[in-house]
C-alpha cells in the first residue's frame, strides 16, 4: 500500500481516457517496482491503449472503486481523465479518501485567449444552446457524442464532429463528421469555409490536439461558445505528465 518509497509501491492506478494518461502510463512502465494499471471507461470502440495492464469499464461508483483499490493493493492513484469527466473525479476523491490512498489530479492546462478571439463563456451545454440562436445559424458543434441532446430543440444547422458515431443525429438539421485529433489549422479553415459555419461550440477542454479550430475561428472572425470546465475535486492538481512523475516520487 501507500509508501514514501517508490520502490515499495505495489501498484499505481491511472484513471485514463486521455492522451496524457497514455503518456503517463508509458513513462511509468519503465520504472522498476511499479505496477501500472490503467483504467478506461469503455466509451470509445478503438481507444488509444496505454502500455501495461488495462482494465475497461466502470467500477460501480465510489464504493466499487474503493474496493478495487483495496483488492489490488493500489498505492497511488493519478486521475488523468478528461477535464469534463467530473463524476469519476469525484468518485476517485471519495474512494481514495476512504481507502487512504494518495491521489493526484492531472489536469491539462486550459486554452488561453489570444488577441482577436471572440469567446463567449457559458456555464454548461444548456446555456450554450440558449445563446446559439443570437450568434449564428450554421454551427460547428465539437462536443462529445453524448452531449448532443442539449441542442436537439434548436432550429439551426449543425456540423457535428465526434470520435464515435452518434447513431441517429438527435438534431433537426445537420450532418455528422468523424474526427479524432490532432487537427491542422488549414484543414479546420477549409472545413469552416466549406460548410459556411458562422459559430463554433466547444468545451474548454484544452490541449494542443484540438486547438486548431480555435485558431481557424479567430482567423475568420467567428464567435466561439466555450463551455467552462467543472471545478476539480479538492486535492493536489498538476498540469503536466512530468509534474505527475515528480509527485509520484515525492508524495508521502
Ligand atoms: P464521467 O461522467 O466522469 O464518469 C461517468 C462514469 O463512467 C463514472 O462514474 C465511472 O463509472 C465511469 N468512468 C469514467 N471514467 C472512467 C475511467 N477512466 N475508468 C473507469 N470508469 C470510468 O466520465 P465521462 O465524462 O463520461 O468520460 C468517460 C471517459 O471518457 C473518461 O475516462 C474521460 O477521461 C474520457 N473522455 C471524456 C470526455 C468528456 O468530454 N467528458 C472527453 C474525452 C475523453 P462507475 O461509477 O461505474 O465507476
Amino acid at each position: 500500500m501507500a509508501s514514501d518509497d517508490l520502490g515499495t509501491i505495489t501498484a499505481l492506478l491511472i484513471l485514463g481516457g486521455t492522451a496524457e494518461a497514455v503518456e503517463l502510463a508509458g513513462a511509468c512502465a519503465a520504472r522498476p517496482g511499479l505496477e501500472v494499471i490503467s483504467s478506461l471507461a469503455g466509451r470509445t470502440r478503438t481507444p488509444g491503449l496505454p502500455p501495461g495492464e488495462v482494465r475497461i469499464g466502470g467500477f460501480g461508483g465510489a464504493g466499487g472503486l474503493a474496493r478495487f483499490l483495496v483488492e489490488r493493493e493500489i498505492g497511488r492513484v493519478i486521475d488523468a481523465t478528461h477535464p469534463f469527466a467530473a463524476q469519476i473525479g469525484a468518485h476517485a476523491e471519495q474512494a481514495c479518501r476512504e481507502a487512504r490512498v494518495p491521489r493526484l489530479r492531472l489536469l491539462r492546462p486550459p486554452w488561453t485567449r489570444e488577441p482577436g478571439d471572440n469567446w463567449i463563456e457559458v456555464a454548461d451545454l444548456v446555456e450554450a444552446a440558449q445563446r446559439l440562436p443570437e450568434l449564428g445559424c450554421r454551427v460547428f458543434l465539437t462536443v462529445g457524442h453524448q452531449d448532443l441532446g442539449a441542442f436537439a430543440g434548436l432550429d439551426l444547422w449543425f456540423l457535428v464532429r465526434t470520435i464515435e458515431p452518434p447513431g441517429v443525429l438527435p438534431l433537426r438539421h445537420g450532418q455528422w463528421l468523424a474526427g479524432r485529433g490532432p487537427f491542422a489549422v488549414e484543414n479546420e479553415l477549409a472545413l469552416l469555409r466549406a460548410h459556411g459555419i458562422d459559430v463554433l461550440v466547444t468545451k474548454a477542454s484544452g490541449g494542443a490536439a484540438t486547438y486548431a479550430k480555435l485558431a481557424a475561428a479567430r482567423q475568420l472572425g467567428l464567435p466561439v461558445v466555450m463551455v467552462r470546465r467543472p471545478p476539480p475535486p479538492p486535492g493536489p492538481v498538476v498540469d503536466s505528465v512530468n509534474a505527475a512523475l515528480t509527485w509520484l516520487e515525492r508524495v508521502a
